[in-house]
């Protein structure tokens, strides 16, 4: 008995710092998916970009689908990539920050999350010239702690989950593009994530642009196509 008191200071603390942060963002999840499926939605997002070479491939494709995405950057890539940046923007693209190199917000110390946030914010800012506090951010690997999620709220950052997951990234885990098309139709839409960095495999990239089309094929089927902040904008509405 007289270790209680010390289990439920611990159950406590583990609540207010992983779960707390994790039904915040799963409810935020939930909010995107039902306004997708009401509006008949998309928003495809590109994580843990610039890539010198696939990015402008990624651009270039959509330009010729007319359809815009939103990027989020990685801070610590920009560099040497201003330019691959500054096309985004020309191109229509919206840009949204993943912080700066990539932190597990809940596996490092638990002030690390916040601090690199803030430093994506600084290189981000420095590269596109304007503010980037309130545009869309996504932590990376969708994890959040109490502090950051403090933090970002405070900020009066938006921040912006994915519901569907085009699995371009992982090795040993795949999913064909008909797959993540079809998931799409069924779910009347969503927020998917690819991946725009550049990788060392060699079909890699051609697999990141089978999947995209196969999503931009969806505008057949009567979707419509948004950037984040859009989507945002929709989520506000409901
Ligand atoms: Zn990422």
């Amino acid at each position: 008995m007289q270790y209680l008191p010390y289990a439920l200071v611990g159950a406590a603390v583990v609540a207010a710092y992983w779960v707390l942060p994790r039904l915040w963002l799963q409810g935020k999840k939930r909010a995107l998916a039902a306004t997708c499926r009401k509006h008949k939605t998309i928003a495809i997002t590109f994580d843990d970009g610039p890539g010198r070479l696939l990015t402008p491939l990624v651009s270039g494709r959509m330009a010729e689908a007319g359809v815009p995405a939103t990027f989020f950057l990685l801070a610590s890539s920009v560099r040497g990539n201003e330019d691959v940046v500054e096309d985004l923007l020309q191109s229509g693209h919206e840009i949204g920050s993943h912080g700066d190199r990539h932190v597990h917000h809940w596996w490092s110390l638990p002030w690390t999350g916040v601090l690199d946030t803030r430093d994506g914010w600084r290189r981000l800012r420095d590269v596109t010239g304007r503010e980037v506090r309130r545009i869309p951010f996504r932590p990376p690997f969708g994890k959040l702690n109490l502090l950051s999620m403090l933090y970002v709220r405070r900020q009066g950052t938006p921040v912006v989950m994915w519901t569907h997951d085009g699995f371009d990234a992982r090795l040993g885990v795949d999913k064909s593009p008909a797959e993540l098309a079809a998931e799409l139709q069924k779910a009347g839409g969503g927020v998917v994530l690819l991946h725009d960095f550049d990788r060392s495999l060699a079909n890699a990239s051609q697999q990141v642009l089978a999947k995209l089309d196969a999503v931009l094929a969806l505008r057949n089927q009567g979707f419509k196509f948004v950037r984040a902040s859009e989507l945002l904008a929709l989520v506000a509405k409901s």
